[in-house]
């Protein structure tokens, strides 16, 4: 483990119930990933925007956990590496 950006997150809980950018330009999602940092909730990259990856390339929040119904996964896209969800995010994660 590389990964020491999980110290210095603060996660917050979801600003949206889907993906912001997709629902303010009715476009549609496969998966949804909530930031870390700010409670951001983006679309993955299979999806056709991609909204997830480009709030990291606007912000450089770091880690994104999986917003998906029981799955408890995270990536920190700086270190390009596959976490567990960090214990502060697994209240914020989807049930
Ligand atoms: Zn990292
Ligand atoms: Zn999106
Ligand atoms: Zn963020």
């Amino acid at each position: 483990m590389s990964c020491n950006h999980v110290e210095h997150l603060h996660p917050t809980a979801a600003r949206s119930s889907g993906c912001e950018e997709c629902l303010k330009t009715g476009s549609n999602w496969v998966h949804l990933r909530l930031c870390l940092s700010c409670g951001h909730v983006g679309c993955c990259d299979d999806s056709p925007q991609r909204h997830a990856t480009r709030h990291f390339q606007q912000t450089h929040h770091p880690i994104i956990a999986s917003y998906e119904r029981g799955e408890r996964w995270a990536w920190c896209y700086v270190d390009r590496e596959m976490l567990v969800a960090p214990d502060a995010a697994l209240a914020l994660l989807r049930k």
